[in-house]
């Protein structure tokens, strides 16, 4: 006998309002159901080691997904426990109905943007944001069960009779609604199914109702004909048992998932060449990590999963990194920043944890301990890897430090644990290609420059630069990637006596010869100013003289370390630095080497052709070593060089 029951609440018909508030990710259906399907699967082979049931020597376990482009159907199967009618009942028409009045209740006076991540526990009724009718047809493993068919169209009401299902397990079909047939394309099932189940613990099969029959070459001729007048007759009202006779015919070449994911082993028994396959097959990304941690946690929370660190090609590059967070290997989402640290993000990774409460929204889970715990726990696991590589594998340590220094310095500058964690592990590569700690720079200056640290920001720039501390015997570090000018600040901040000064910044104390007396330097200072303000037709550039050690040098521009940082961050808010009258000049200071014979000329010659030119070609030299010329500088610079050039050869 068939027993009808309606579904309504406070006469409120609850699927357009599912349909409307679950819109944003509408294809998560597939995730609640072919879960069930696994749940189902998984409850029964616990039954059997219960003894409780007696499974078939083999048993084939396993889930199809059957789409039907033509019928606009999608058939999800799976030979898990089943249900009888009384659980029919109670789980589908009263307990999964319930949660979601439940849902309902908590969500409906909320906007949008309190996003719900999770809307586990509404299940099976997430069928109803795509299907206008859902029919289930199942069969409990239990000993006499009689088979029901369990049928819902559209709005509230539903009809319960006996079925005609013969073997355990649950059938749901989807009779699609017009804005969703695209699931029924076997494509974009794929595609859905892999976002979702990728890595469920039972084996899923997608199965294309319309695929031509050739695929599976034992099939006959009338076979094939009779699949075709069965999809033409039944245009609206696919029965369960033509599916099934479809999904017999057709091919199950493989499973779509891995239902044992690597993260799920244990460290032990992963080797290095599984680590490398699962990261490329995951993220899809054809370079090869750098290294990887490995999660695995039973107690206080259970947490597994696998971070890597990615190789990043240029500082340029986007450097989005994608964790995805699973719960008992059913995927629930990308980037949860409420438990990845936000500078962890940059990394690549999986994290399963079943404790996690993901029916709750966003915003809960920002005031959540239990997430916090999980946070720290990440972070602190990251931070002992490295300083762990740091002390023990220091080799490898060094090798990856190109490209791991931005996510260890955007860490430290994120999160002041994580500083005093890996501060230790911290390095710096020097001019000679060497990685020494921020105490080994500082011991190096000890004498000659206390508590200060050079450094350079672009290798190519500051070649002359180097090129003089080299021979100097003086070291400077490397700091030539876009998180290094905040990151300065901050070590200068934590470091109060600590000084960090750009290689061309303090040149005239680091390599002067004798002092000039003050008589002298100020005759000789006054006597350039002008020469080089007449020539130059600009007197806002201020000059300094010194004896340099080096005699063939002849003129350097200085660039003030304070005026640079700021102009620095002037240009990175998108301001117009160009105008030197701004925070009292661009803080460029252009030297001159008393020691050098085109200076000793010009402080002989303050007038004429030579002189001008002279003058010209000397600025000109000393901004080529710091930054580049502007277009018409250059064009100027290379008129005068081969006029100066035709001196030679006159
Ligand atoms: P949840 O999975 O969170 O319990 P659902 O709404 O997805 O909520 O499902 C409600 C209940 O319906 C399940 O707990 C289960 O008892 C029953 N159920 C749903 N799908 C199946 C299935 N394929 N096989 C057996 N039981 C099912
Ligand atoms: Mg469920």
């Amino acid at each position: 006998m068939a027993k009808k029951g309606s579904l309504s609440i406070n006469s409120e018909n609850i699927f357009p309002i599912i349909k409307k508030w679950l819109y944003s990710d509408h294809d998560i259906f597939y995730r609640e159901l072919v879960s069930n399907g696994c749940d189902a699967i998984t409850k029964l082979k616990k039954l059997s080691i219960m003894g409780e049931y007696e499974e078939p020597d083999q048993p084939d376990y396993k889930i199809t997904v059957s789409v039907n482009q033509e019928l606009k159907t999608i058939t999800i199967s799976d030979n898990g426990l089943g249900m009888t009618e009384e659980e029919v009942d109670e789980y589908i028409n009263q307990i999964a109905f319930s949660g979601a009045a439940d849902f309902l209740e908590k969500y409906k006076d909320k906007t949008n943007e309190d996003q719900i991540i999770g809307h586990f526990g509404l299940g099976f009724y997430s069928a109803f944001m795509v299907a206008d009718r859902v029919t289930i047809d199942t069969l409990s493993y239990k000993k006499d069960a009689k088979p029901v068919h369990w049928d819902c169209t559209g709005g509230t009401d539903f009809e319960m009779s006996e079925g005609n299902k013969d073997t355990h397990g649950t059938t749901i079909v989807l009779y699609l609604n017009e804005d969703s047939y695209e699931f029924s394309n076997e494509y974009r099932a794929k595609e859905v199914l892999e976002k979702y189940c990728s890595f469920m613990p039972v084996s899923i099969f997608l199965i294309n109702e319309n695929a031509p029959v050739e695929e599976t070459k034992e099939e006959t001729k009338s076979e094939s004909a009779t699949t075709e007048e069965a999809s033409e007759t039944s245009t609206d009202d696919a029965s369960s048992e033509d599916h099934k006779e479809a999904e017999t015919k057709k091919a199950e070449v493989k499973p779509l998932n891995e239902t044992h994911p690597l993260w799920t082993k244990h460290p032990n028994d992963c080797t290095e060449e599984e680590y490398r396959d699962f990261y490329h097959k995951v993220f899809h990304d054809y370079k090869e990590p750098l290294f990887w941690i490995h999660l695995n946690m039973d107690y206080p929370f259970n947490l597994k999963g696998i971070l890597y660190f990615p190789k990043i090609n240029s500082q340029y590059e986007s450097i989005e990194g994608t964790i995805k967070l699973y719960n008992n290997q059913v995927f629930v989402a990308d980037n949860i920043k409420e438990v990845i640290p936000e500078f962890l993000m940059l990394l690549k990774g999986v994290i399963d944890c079943p404790d996690l409460p993901l029916n709750v929204s966003r915003s809960a889970l920002q005031n959540d301990g239990f997430v916090k715990k999980i946070s720290d726990y990440i972070t602190k696991k990251v931070a002992d890897k490295l300083t762990g590589m740091f002390k023990t594998d220091r080799e490898n340590y060094e090798k990856y430090w190109d490209d791991i220094n931005p996510f260890i310095k955007y860490g430290c500058l994120r999160d002041e644990k994580f500083e005093e964690k890996v501060k230790e592990a911290l390095i710096f590569k020097d001019l000679s290609n060497k990685y020494i700690s921020m105490q080994d720079a500082l011991e190096e200056n000890k004498e000659a420059h206390p508590n200060t640290i050079f450094y350079v920001t672009n290798e190519t720039e500051q070649a002359q630069y180097i090129q003089m501390f080299q021979k100097e015997g003086l070291n400077a570090v490397l700091m030539n990637t876009t998180i290094d000018a905040p990151f300065i600040n901050a070590l200068e901040a934590k470091n109060q006596d600590v000084k960090f000064v750009r290689i061309d910044a303090d040149l005239a104390s680091v390599f002067k010869d004798e002092a000039l007396s003050e008589d002298e330097k100020k005759d000789a200072e006054e006597k350039l100013s002008k020469t080089f303000a007449d020539a130059l037709g600009n007197d806002s550039i201020k000059v300094s003289v010194e004896k340099l050690k080096d005699e063939s040098i002849s003129s350097m521009l200085l660039v003030n370390e304070q005026s640079r940082r700021m102009m620095d961050m002037m240009k990175s808010y998108g301001m117009n630095t160009m105008d030197p009258s701004m925070f009292g000049g661009n803080g460029e200071q252009l030297v001159l080497n008393a020691n050098n014979t085109l200076v000793q000329y010009l402080l002989e010659h303050t007038e004429g052709e030579t002189t001008q030119m002279l003058c010209k070609q000397l600025y000109d030299l000393a901004v080529l070593g710091c930054h580049p010329l502007t277009a018409e500088q250059m064009t100027a610079f290379i008129a005068r060089s081969n006029e100066i050039l035709q001196l030679l050869v006159k």
